[in-house]
């Protein structure tokens, strides 16, 4: 089994078990970065980095892991709890054209996201000396636009697809939650195709979510360890996880994330891979297996269920 572990790299801090994207917290990337590497390395982990062009001056040079894009199109302020932070990227923000403010990559035309990724890459370039292959769009969001930009801009693969979600800003519900890497077509990013661009999906727990330490806090690690077996004993080829490198910085986010590389590099068959080293797997049927997740159980998850059924029985009524 293939196991890929993507960071989407850029500046912030944890609150109370929660990342807030503060452009003055650079030791999300100063400090986060060479964390993980750390964790990685322990475990024989690779992992692919996709670096905000902001970041970069806080970046370790000469690493051995993978250098790949991400990008925060516009300049919006967001807020949560008493703290409140911008989205965007200030180094694209001087130095492309943007039309409009929106953080949703999508909202941008061919060109303008055309623009954004090869300055972005550009930049990637000059600074680590290596061309970014593998990307990954802030907020999850493209459209049919961003794969042509990927695909004209040299791009192999694309890491933004959290299947089967679909907020306001992002739609990957046409995806299955179990989806193994593809080919979009022209037409549907959603759809298979015969595109270059490979789309990569981060890999989901039941019922749905990202396999991401971030969420520990919400559904406790055997679940996650969990959705791993449920991936590995139906042998999928490919188990990717995604985090954000400002929960690097965090005690309980490292130890979460070295707990599980620790549980997954014991199994037999594991392979960590780059992004770029992805390639698309044949004869895969996928199925939901909940078996694993019933033994795994835990505090966290009964607390969660309950407050879904919860507002789901009182919801309505105020
Ligand atoms: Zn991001």
């Amino acid at each position: 089994m293939d196991i890929l572990v993507t960071t989407h790299t850029e500046f912030g801090f944890v609150n109370d078990k929660h990342i807030i994207p503060d452009k003055n917290a650079t030791d999300g990337v100063y400090k986060g970065v060479p964390n993980l590497i750390k964790i990685a390395d322990k475990y024989g982990a690779k992992v692919t980095f996709a670096v905000m062009p902001e970041v970069t001056a806080y970046f370790p040079k000469n690493i051995d892991h993978e250098v790949g894009l991400h990008i925060h199109s516009g300049w919006e302020e967001f807020h949560r709890g008493n703290f409140s932070f911008y989205v965007g990227d200030s180094f694209l923000r001087e130095n492309t054209n943007q039309s409009s403010t929106s953080t949703v990559l999508k909202d941008y035309s061919y060109n303008e996201q055309l623009e954004m990724i090869k300055t972005g890459k550009d930049h990637i370039y000059e600074t680590f000396g290596t061309e970014p292959t593998s990307f990954v769009a802030g907020r999850w969001s493209i459209n049919n636009d961003t794969v042509k930009a990927l695909i004209k801009a040299d791009f192999k693969c694309d890491c933004s697809a959290p299947a089967h979600s679909k907020p306001c800003h992002h739609d990957w519900s046409k995806l299955p939650r179990i989806c193994m890497p593809y080919h979009p077509s022209a037409d549907d990013y959603q759809r298979r195709g015969d595109l270059r661009l490979l789309e990569i999906p981060v890999s989901q727990i039941f019922p749905l979510g990202n396999v991401n330490p971030e969420s520990v806090p919400v559904y406790g690690l055997s679940w996650f360890k969990a959705c791993f077996l449920e991936y590995y004993n139906q042998n999928a080829p490919l188990f990717h996880i995604c985090l954000h490198s400002p929960c690097m910085v965090d005690p309980y986010f490292t130890s979460a994330m070295d707990d599980f590389l620790k549980f997954i590099s014991k199994h037999d068959n594991i392979n960590f891979k780059f992004a770029s080293e992805i390639t698309e797997y044949k004869d895969f049927v996928p199925k939901t297996t909940i078996l694993p997740y019933l033994f795994r159980v835990n505090n966290n998850i009964l607390k969660t269920g309950l407050k879904t059924v919860r507002s789901k029985v009182f919801g309505g009524r105020k």
